[in-house]
């Protein structure tokens, strides 16, 4: 009686064994499925899941008697084919891997039970996953014991019935509890993702209602303005100084109105569809003959400092746009003069690009604040959008930024990139 007690533990401090690596695998599992962004990718994780650990209750399984082996076999085999259907292939690895161990008795009965299960769990398939959350455990639960018993029944017919009770107890209950809590898991992780889903959705929603509200502001606006201007100049004969101020301010309403556009079509399509060398001198330079005379206007001096040579690759407008809300941003921190520089260098396989200014600086809370969509100092006359869309082309670029600034004194700009292309 001692020594099958004896038994009886052991095999239960066995099939615990199976039970915590097989949660521990799950844990894994999930860790690298929340990294994957493709529903197939996912899908495959926990084919393979199922595959491993079916391999692991193998490698952890325990001898009863001659040719019978208990372990947990039979939990991913019946999870996996509810779960991820499949189900003949389930019970392939598991008959080839109960192969491995010897043709035996414990084979054949195993041939026998497995194969059925397949068959009923193909059949199943597709109604389990229309039960519910708590259905789906319950099913687990009670085909995981209905197995158990029907291996131990089969057994019995084959061979000479199990002889310490304890090992009924063990083989019955400790896989219904895996069961459990393993399909537990895995309808909490399924919940905890169609949460998640349902968040970024709904984040998305609000962007786009954000979108429309601010397109019918920001573009109204001007066009109302300009027509009404439009209206006036051909109402009345008004002086030749009146007219040219009703033109010069049309436009600028207009350029207002262009560059909203121009930010939220960056900002809709962040994926590149272009990738060509970017020649990071030229392109700079073009960026600053578009800003120059917003620098004249304001009294800053511009400085360059460049390495000469350095290519990298993307879309060359976006880098462009990029850069032109980044340095704009600079020059109107400066509305009484100053300097902005300009720099570029290269360390190893990085390009390094500068933009430095002596304009009024950031509080920390600002430098927070940048990026987040309408966040402006500027009131009417800014967008609160040119650092989102920089980043966002930045961050497509795979580069990143590095701010540095203190009230009153200036701030910079630290954008590496690694994208770099060397000459041949
Ligand atoms: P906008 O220029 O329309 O205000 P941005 O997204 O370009 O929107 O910038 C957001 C805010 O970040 C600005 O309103 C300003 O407060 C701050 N900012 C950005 N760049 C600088 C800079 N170089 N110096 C000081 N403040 C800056
Ligand atoms: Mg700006």
């Amino acid at each position: 009686m001692n020594t099958y007690g004896g038994a009886a533990v052991e095999i239960t401090k066995h099939l615990l064994m199976n039970l915590s690596l097989l949660l521990v695998l799950l844990f894994f599992t999930q860790l690298i499925m929340e990294r994957q962004l493709k529903e197939e990718s996912r899908e495959r994780y926990q084919l393979f899941y199922f595959v491993i650990s079916i391999f692991t209750c193998y490698i952890f399984s325990v001898q009863v008697q001659d040719g019978i082996r208990f372990d947990l076999r039979q939990v991913p085999m019946i999870l996996g084919s509810l779960y991820a259907g499949h189900s003949f292939l389930f019970a392939g690895v598991t008959l080839l891997m109960r192969g491995f161990l010897g043709i035996n008795d414990g084979f054949w009965v195993s041939v026998g039970v497995f194969i059925a299960l397949a068959i009923l769990l193909k059949w199943m398939h597709p109604w389990f996953n229309r039960l519910s959350l708590n259905q789906r455990i319950g099913v687990s639960v009670l085909l995981t014991v209905m197995t158990s018993f029907a291996l131990m029944q089969m057994v019995a017919i084959f061979n000479e019935p199990i002889r310490h009770p304890e090992a009924w107890i063990s083989f019955i209950l400790i896989p219904a509890l895996t069961s459990g809590l393993v399909s537990y898991s895995i309808e909490t992780i399924r919940q905890t993702v169609i949460i998640r889903q349902r968040l970024a959705k709904a984040d998305k929603i609000e962007a786009v209602s954000h979108l429309s509200a601010a397109i019918s502001h920001e573009i109204r606006n001007p066009l109302t303005t300009v027509k009404g201007f439009l209206q006036l100049l051909g109402e009345q004969n008004y002086p030749d100084e009146k007219k040219k101020e009703f033109i010069h301010i049309s436009i600028q309403e207009l350029n207002r109105a262009e560059e909203v556009i121009n930010d939220y079509l960056t900002f809709a399509r962040p994926a590149f569809e272009k990738v060509e060398d970017i020649d990071v001198e030229k392109e700079l330079n073009q960026v600053l003959n578009v800003l120059n005379p917003l620098a004249n206007l304001n009294g800053v001096e511009i400085k360059k400092k460049y390495t000469p040579g350095l290519v990298i690759s993307g879309d060359r407008s976006k880098f462009i746009q990029g850069f032109i809300n980044l340095i704009k941003n600079g020059l109107e921190a400066m509305p009484n003069g100053g300097e902005l520089i300009v720099q570029t260098f290269r360390t190893g396989n990085v390009v390094h690009i500068l933009v430095k200014d002596s304009g009024i600086g950031m509080t920390e809370e600002q430098i927070a604040r940048l990026g987040e969509p309408y966040y402006t100092t500027k009131g009417q006359q800014g967008t609160g959008l040119g650092m989102m869309v920089t980043f966002s082309i930045i961050r497509a670029m795979r580069g990143k930024v590095e701010v540095k600034s203190q009230v009153g004194i200036g701030t910079t700009f630290h954008i590496r990139f690694s994208n770099i292309v060397d000459d041949k």
